[in-house]
């Protein structure tokens, strides 16, 4: 069914009273770019510019239930806590002013605060000490959160969290927010988390159609490996693909055993060799992680890291034969695990022949959704 966005719906008023964007503007109180901006969805004036524009529009209290413009002050619908839940990396709802509405369980496990309703991450990037110390990159990432308040605050000028914090990040910040463009989509937070490894996500952040008001961000990880995971310290006594290979045949889940080797719990066919299987599914899934542009943005971390006196355990890679080769070198299984994890939802195997290797048995993959 056709929905239309809470600014298509706006539009579709306006055009039928025959009035001019400038016209509503004025009559709600708001400039015409904080009009224009929320009619085309990339901003939002306000809860109370809104209902100033629905009450300038004249559209009736019936209709407003019907298009969903009634949706001011609501806290999160079901819907978009559904998907914040179905999200499979760290992921958060935001108000316009970036104050937490929501958040799943690997947000959390991130940064416990980031579920915290109210708390804001805009704040917290811009003027908290604990993000200077958690952000390895915390100036540049700051830059860029100063050019998005200041598109916030061009937006819903009259937001009292928004001035006061404008007041204070300093003339530095302030200054570097005007000339930076607010681009957060594929920011990339290098995180310091206690263990000690790095975390490196990277920001995506949207709007719901029918929420204008609110900004979903999810957290997309990174496959670099990282400082803490040493090589040494591999424990082979796990899987790589533990969970995750099935039989071809039965469909029976496939067990680790000595060997070391997977085997179908009906024995339809030889165990197989677990190197053996997990090299053939590495020559599958390092062409996929790393493409020409994954690799540009992993050499562009490591020197951010670098610079700060840090360095990888394993060099990002610079090809797929590179990564190939620290896969099956250096690579420690904890971080084969994750890398699979990430990207693999199930392997079948069946017994016959394969192109890539003269193994005895075929990999029929089925791929996550690509982050
Ligand atoms: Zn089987």
């Amino acid at each position: 069914m056709f929905s239309a966005t809470v600014g298509q719906t706006l539009r579709t008023y306006r055009s039928r009273s025959g009035r001019a964007t400038g016209d509503i503007a004025q009559a709600a109180g708001i400039s015409a770019q904080q009009y224009e901006a929320l009619e085309s969805g990339t901003g939002w004036p306000g809860s109370q510019a809104f209902t100033a524009v629905v009450e300038a529009l004249q559209i009736p209290a019936e209709a407003r239930s019907r298009t969903g413009l009634n949706f001011c002050e609501r806290p999160l619908g079901t819907a978009i806590a559904a998907t914040l839940k179905g999200f499979t990396v760290p992921a958060i709802v935001v108000d316009h002013t970036w104050r937490t509405v929501g958040a799943n369980h690997e947000a959390t496990g991130l940064l416990p605060e980031l579920g915290r309703p109210g708390w804001s991450l805009l704040r917290w990037i811009l003027c908290s000490s604990e993000a200077r110390q958690q952000l390895v990159n915390a100036a540049d990432v700051a830059g860029t959160f100063a050019a998005v308040l200041r598109e916030a605050l061009a937006l819903a000028p009259s937001d009292p969290d928004l001035q006061a914090l404008h007041e204070e990040i300093g003339a530095d910040l302030r200054a570097r927010g005007a000339t930076q463009y607010p681009d957060v989509d594929g920011l990339d937070l290098v995180w310091r988390t206690d263990s000690g490894p790095y975390q490196i996500v990277s920001l995506f952040v949207s709007v719901p159609a029918r929420r204008p008001d609110l900004r979903q961000i999810a957290l997309h990880v990174e496959p670099l490996l990282l400082p803490g995971q040493d090589p040494d310290t591999a424990q082979w006594s796990e899987a790589v693909l533990a969970g995750i290979a099935r039989c071809g045949t039965c469909q029976g889940a496939m067990a680790y055993e000595w060997g070391p080797v997977y085997q179908c719990p009906q024995e339809c066919f030889p165990a197989v060799d677990a190197t053996a299987l997990e090299d053939q599914l590495a020559q599958l899934l390092l062409p996929r992680v790393y493409t020409v542009g994954a690799l540009a943005s992993l050499a562009q971390l490591q020197e951010v890291m670098m610079a700060c006196g840090r360095e990888p355990a394993l060099p990002a890679p610079v090809s797929v034969r590179h990564a190939l080769y620290q896969w099956r070198h250096q690579m420690p299984m904890s971080a084969r695990r994750e890398l699979v994890a990430g990207w693999v939802a199930s392997v079948a195997v069946k017994p016959g022949g394969s192109a890539l290797a003269n193994a005895g048995f075929a990999l029929d993959i089925c791929w996550l959704p690509e982050p």
